[in-house]
């Protein structure tokens, strides 16, 4: 007889990893099926975002930031540091100890939490078992549930096949263990906005070949422009838009590109060139055929709104499911899941997501933009305020950027708000919470807001929507 457990979680990324928590919490008996495995062949909670994801990749746009100020910014506050040298292979260290610090903590987590951890390729089979592989031996097990949180992996194009050597996805991307003289990047989407700033910042001369016309085609036009001045003209980032790649030569140590543009056959050649034109989900070979399981045209797995797949008793959450890519919409799917197998009413709002790209400055929205407004007939009506004006980031030296907000010209309710600014991944949260509670920007208007402080710009722009804001000219 196969162990049986209450409920069964496929992928500890953030989505498996909080649905395992919370189905604890509620009482169930709950195992966690993962098959990461770190570079010595150990198991590695945490998924794509503790590994490989958000928290590499914060850790080094945090160090090559320190690496920015340092070289170009601690003048200004007449700080001298001399000529600023790197110790790359000490900064990969340095981000490897947070990841290894956080995914032992999932583990801590899972033993506190008596969560069963299984290691190893999860597969759904008929009446809720699952098998789980590993190194070619098999054992399954049942469960009351299943929950499906296998993730996303990147997609790859045949012209630019990944070999982590000089032809990177996200994962080697985080492991350069010396500045590239010239970096490619494909894609200049989150991914490669991030990746290539890092590197960008520690010395590389690089280029960002992006198929599209348009610079960050979802975030806020006004935004989007003024982001795309600052990352090109004022940090130097070689952005090319309309850019198609048509074939790569890898030779020793460098990679030839060709590219179209406007018509035009280009080459160039590069030390490294990273991938990253999006990702997709991880469902093959997670239920056998047998099971009927249904994915979408995106090879997604179909669920409906309360997370359900085909299979009754079976459900799906975060990357490997519609909606953003996002770690923390994963979080809450597992959350949600967890409490309506528990039978409780939770709420998850779709609409209520906040995306952060953590360039600088960072951008940061929630909702609408004006050119969805637009599009969707809405009367509305917007306000804005610049980061020129508020002391606390003229203090901090940054003077770029703005928050604007977007509402309802009749009701005053708050439709969407959109920052470009110093900490935007922090003040984004007001916003967040505001448009939870549906307020009005009279709301924010009315809040008392610290001196001096960033947030005072999310103050100013909820007055600016009605023609009253107090440190700019209406
Ligand atoms: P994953 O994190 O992909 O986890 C899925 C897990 O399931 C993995 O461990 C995988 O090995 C395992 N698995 C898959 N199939 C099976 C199977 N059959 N059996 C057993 N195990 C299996 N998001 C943000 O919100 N903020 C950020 O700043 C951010 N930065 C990012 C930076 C980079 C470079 C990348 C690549 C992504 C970033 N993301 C960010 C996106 C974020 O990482 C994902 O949205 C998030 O990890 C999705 O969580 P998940 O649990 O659905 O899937
Ligand atoms: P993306 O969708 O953000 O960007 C991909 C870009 O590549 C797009 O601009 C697209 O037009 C372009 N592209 C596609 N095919 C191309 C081609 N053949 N040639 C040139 N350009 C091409 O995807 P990503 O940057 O790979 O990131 C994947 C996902 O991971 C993100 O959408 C996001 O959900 C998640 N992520 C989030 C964060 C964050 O929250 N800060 C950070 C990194 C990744």
């Amino acid at each position: 007889m196969s162990e049986k457990f209450d409920v069964i979680v496929v992928g500890a990324g953030p989505a498996g990893y909080v649905a395992a928590i919370r189905c604890a919490q509620l009482g169930f008996n709950t195992a966690c099926v993962d098959k990461w495995q770190d570079a010595d062949g150990k198991p590695s909670l945490g998924g794509t975002c503790l590994n490989v994801g958000c928290i590499p990749s914060k850790a080094l746009l945090d160090s090559s930031e320190k690496v920015e100020q340092a070289s170009h910014d601690f003048e200004n506050h007449g700080i001298s540091v001399g000529k600023v040298s790197v110790d790359v292979p000490k900064m990969i260290a340095r981000k490897d100890d947070i990841v290894g610090n956080l995914t032992k903590g999932i583990a801590g987590l899972f033993k506190a939490n008596k969560i069963t951890s299984l290691h190893g390729h999860g597969k759904l089979l008929a009446d809720k078992q699952v098998e789980v592989t590993l190194d070619g031996k098999s054992q399954t097990y049942s469960a009351d549930k299943v929950i499906l949180a296998v993730g996303s992996e990147p997609i790859d194009i045949p012209v630019a096949k990944v070999d982590n050597e000089i032809i990177l996805d996200n994962a080697g991307a985080l492991d350069i263990n010396a500045v590239p003289k010239k970096l490619g990047v494909i894609g200049a989407g989150v991914i490669g906005l991030e990746l290539g700033s890092v590197w960008n910042r520690l010395g590389s001369d690089v280029t960002i070949l992006e198929a599209m016309d348009t610079f960050l085609a979802p975030v806020d036009k006004q935004l989007s422009r003024e982001a795309q001045r600052t990352f090109t003209k004022g940090q130097g980032l070689d952005i090319k838009l309309g850019a198609m790649v048509t074939a790569t030569k890898t030779a020793k140590k460098s990679v030839k590109v060709t590219y179209t543009l406007k018509g035009e056959e280009h080459t160039e050649t590069f030390d490294k060139l990273i991938v990253a034109v999006g990702r997709k989900a991880s469902t093959q070979n997670i239920a056998a055929d047998e099971v009927g399981l249904k994915l979408d045209d995106r090879g997604r797995v179909d669920v409906n709104d309360r997370c359900e797949t085909n299979i009754p008793g079976v459900y799906a959450i975060g990357d490997a499911v519609k909606g953003p890519m996002l770690a923390h919409k994963g979080s809450e799917e597992g959350v949600f899941v967890a409490e309506i197998i528990a039978g409780q009413k939770p709420h998850m709002n779709h609409d209520n997501i906040p995306w952060v790209i953590y360039t600088h400055p960072e951008i940061a929205w929630v909702g609408i933009n004006e050119e969805q407004a637009k599009e969707q007939g809405i009367n509305y009506k917007t306000g804005f305020f610049p980061f020129a004006a508020n002391g606390r980031s003229l203090a901090m030296n940054e003077k770029g950027g703005r928050v604007k907000m977007i509402a309802d010209a009749e009701t005053d309710r708050i439709l969407g708000v959109h920052i470009l600014g110093p900490n935007a991944s922090e003040l984004i949260s007001e916003a967040v919470l505001a448009m939870e509670y549906s307020a009005s920007t009279e709301d924010i208007a009315r809040t008392i807001h610290g001196h001096p402080t960033l947030s005072e710009a999310m103050h100013e722009a909820a007055l600016s929507v009605d023609g009253r804001a107090l440190h700019k000219v209406n």
